[in-house]
């Protein structure tokens, strides 16, 4: 039998012989393709470094001239790098990142080859974007999109192209992409943070968010997944039964990384290091076969660049290795599937993290002062922070194998829960000065020293503080961390907003001093905030009851959890913070909604087609053989066979059995496809794909993967769990 599985069986142990030629020098590789600060400040003249340094810091209008200058500079040191092409690299709604290469090269008026690339190159471009998912705003007759320079994000080459980091819109100003909203929203955190943090320091200019991402994946041997149309075509195995050694006896964590998935890493860690990107941490994860890479945590947008680059230059690097890297949430059923932690915090342009508590009590109320109101912003909008990383594939991690509920509570520790607890005593009004000094040496006098072991064992609360930072578990390791990202923000400007605007109306009475009026809103939201706050273990059936009691909102359907996007708290929020117009808004629910639809589609299809084409024949071939034995039998002992053919008889019909359901199983899911296809409402359409198509899944699986245990081995087409998780 010359099956796929076994030609890739076969080859798996040639295979291992890689050799390791990336060894990372961090410090003389890194950035070498970027055209970072550095290089911006060696190719330019004082005046216009000092224009450009200060138009980023101020988010202001680049002058067409400024533009030229800077293309000139960027266009010689990439021709200087072997550079032939450029692109603006966007980040549209399809998850992935887009590019469209340019040469160079151009003819003159009298058709001589000259080089063309100005500021006007380099600012901004017209992709033809009719393919592009735009959720209805874009209209046939203005397919034109246009991609313009976010100078924010510094250019690279990758491979032989320049590549601008840009933004995506329409030819009416709407965001097309997940930068676009992203660049809006720190925007409005900048502005709203930085009148907060001046309640503490003056000086303070300007607050942006860091981003810390942290990216788990699967890789798995190329040729063994070729033999399964399920993880080409859907990025997941649709069966499999189960390898009986899974993660049982936790062997794999931080264990010794296998030679050749070190080859591949190297390689990422080189090409990473190369584009800017500080890689830092590598290990293996929980499950067979799972890795997580995690850099230096960096400013929010370039973070989300460097995150979206990675996954792109991942899937190639893997290719060269004969790997398949698999960044689907839940590629494997019954072992851990692959988040991506957002780590988020506060920095001002004096270099303070907002989220570290400091050597003085009033540098630790800053700290408790965004730690609540952070807290505050998700408790008030905890089913908009859902909303902004379910999909299809996440739906089948969230709440299984150690992921956390799609649930959103906040953890925050023992201690701080004391902390809390102690300033929600605080008399209300003017301080006393007893009661201050109390306050002030007993209780946040005692942050620092607390927070130094602040982690959160239980690693199921979606979102925890871990001791200078929030910590998005839910977040999916395909995600655009944008996505989660421009939501964070904006709630959290809008509460600091809030905020401000009740400490000041405290500060009107002149007696009032301004720790007390802070102290005082503290106080009041630490009340507020207990309904979120959970601590125990997410798992547990007395959570999810206690959750719905306290008027958190879980549900397992995406299609449902998407529509807190357009609910009118947050189309007013973000209409006030300028992030996200209804409009736009109602698009991406739209984009999110098909998408979901459309995954679930090609599964339902891909999940058909292979039980029926693949699992089925197979079946019935090992059955013929199971047969052909039972005669023989009938022909060598007669009236007595049945004795000697007993167990065949069973298996033969255990397989009859199988396919049966099989059949019923596949024509029944297509009966129902059929009807939710002819449904033109986009959001009933998701959730009769949700409700009525998916529930199909399980039970063809459930038979399909019985068959795996029944039929011979020796025939069996798919790559077996233990094969793809297992194989070295
Ligand atoms: P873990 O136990 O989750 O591995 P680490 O301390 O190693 O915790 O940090 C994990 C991630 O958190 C890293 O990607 C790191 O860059 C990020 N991180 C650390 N500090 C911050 C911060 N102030 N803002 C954003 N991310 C941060
Ligand atoms: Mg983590």
């Amino acid at each position: 039998m010359n099956s796929l599985r076994f030609e890739a069986l076969n080859s798996l142990v040639k295979n291992n012989a890689q050799n390791e030629p990336f060894v990372s020098d961090s410090e003389a590789q890194f950035a070498q393709n970027v055209f970072n600060d550095l290089a911006l400040q060696r190719s330019l003249n004082q005046q216009a470094y000092d224009e450009i340094s200060k138009a980023i810091f101020k988010g202001s209008k680049i002058s067409r001239a400024l533009a030229d200058q800077i293309a000139a500079a960027m266009k010689s040191w990439a021709r200087a790098k072997g550079a032939t092409h450029y692109t603006h690299w966007f980040q549209p709604l399809t998850g992935a990142t887009a590019e469209k290469h340019e040469s160079f090269f151009d003819l003159s008026d009298n058709a001589t080859a000259i080089e063309r690339f100005d500021g006007s190159q380099l600012v901004q471009q017209d992709p033809d974007a009719s393919s592009f998912p735009s959720g209805g705003i874009r209209n046939t007759f203005e397919a034109r999109g246009y991609s313009a320079w976010d100078p924010t994000s510094p250019a690279f080459i990758y491979g032989k192209t320049l590549c601008i980091p840009t933004i995506f819109v329409s030819y009416t100003g709407e965001a097309l992409d997940y930068k676009t909203p992203l660049l809006r929203s720190s925007s409005a955190l900048d502005k709203a943070a930085t009148d907060v943090a001046k309640y503490f320091d003056k000086n303070t200019q300007k607050v942006y968010a860091t981003l810390g991402w942290e990216q788990e994946y699967f890789l798995i041997d190329r040729s063994l997944a070729a033999s399964r149309p399920d993880l080409i075509l859907t990025g997941r195995t649709l069966m499999g039964h189960e390898s009986s050694k899974g993660q049982q006896l936790n062997d794999h964590y931080f264990g010794s990384i296998p030679k050749r998935a070190l080859a591949f890493m190297q390689e990422l860690e080189y090409q990473s290091l190369m584009l800017g990107i500080p890689v830092k941490t590598r290990h293996n994860e929980v499950a067979p076969a799972q890795f997580e890479l995690a850099p230096i945590f960096e400013e929010v947008n370039l973070s989300v660049d460097h995150n979206a680059l990675l996954l792109d230059i991942m899937s190639k690097i893997a290719e060269r290795h004969n790997f398949m890297v698999l960044l689907h949430e839940k590629p494997f059923t019954g072992i851990n599937g692959s988040g991506k932690h957002n780590n988020w915090s506060l920095k001002t342009n004096t270099g303070v993290n907002l989220l570290s508590p400091g050597k003085t009590p009033m540098n630790n109320l800053q700290f408790l002062t965004f730690f609540i109101n952070t807290i505050v912003a998700v408790l008030n909008h905890e089913s908009l922070l859902r909303a902004s990383i379910v999909s299809a594939s996440n739906e089948l991690r969230l709440g299984t194998d150690e992921a956390p509920l799609p649930i959103i509570s906040v953890f925050i520790g023992e201690q701080l829960t004391a902390v809390l607890n102690n300033l929600e005593q605080v008399s209300e009004g003017k301080l006393s000065p007893q009661e201050k000094t109390d306050l002030k040496l007993n209780v946040i006098g005692k942050i620092p020293e607390i927070l130094l072991d602040n982690t959160d064992q239980n690693r199921t609360s979606p979102f925890a503080f871990t001791g200078n930072k929030f910590e998005f578990r839910a977040v999916g390791s395909k995600t655009n961390c944008a996505k989660p990202m421009t939501v964070l923000n904006s709630i959290v400007a809008e509460q600091l907003i809030t905020f401000k605007k009740k400490v000041d109306q405290h500060l009107k009475n002149p007696k009032m001093k301004k720790d007390d009026a802070i102290f005082n809103e503290l106080r009041d939201s630490i009340k507020y905030i207990r309904t979120i706050l959970f601590e125990g273990d997410g798992y547990s059936e007395a959570w999810i009851k206690q959750a719905k009691k306290r008027g958190l909102s879980p549900t397992t359907s995406t299609p449902d959890a998407l529509q807190a996007y357009v609910a009118p708290k947050s189309i007013s929020m973000f209409h006030t913070l300028d992030v996200f117009s209804k409009r736009e808004l109602e698009a991406r629910v739209q984009v999110d909604l098909e998408q979901y639809t459309h995954t679930l589609q090609i599964e339902g299809r891909t999940l058909g087609d292979i039980a029926r084409n693949h699992i089925i024949p197979t079946a019935i071939q090992y059955q013929n053989t199971l047969i052909d034995n039972v005669k023989g039998l009938k022909e060598i002992y007669g009236a007595t066979y049945k004795t000697h053919a007993k167990e065949q008889m069973v298996l033969i019909e255990r397989i009859s059995g199988h396919i049966a359901q099989i059949n019923t199983g596949v024509n029944d899911m297509i009966e129902a496809r059929k009807k939710a296809n002819t449904i033109e409402d986009t959001a009933a359409k998701a959730n009769a794909y949700h409700a009525q198509v998916k529930v199909y899944f399980d039970s063809i699986r459930y038979h399909c993967d019985k068959l795996e245990l029944l039929v011979d081995n020796s025939i069996w087409p798919l790559a077996k769990y233990r094969e793809l998780l297992f194989s070295r």
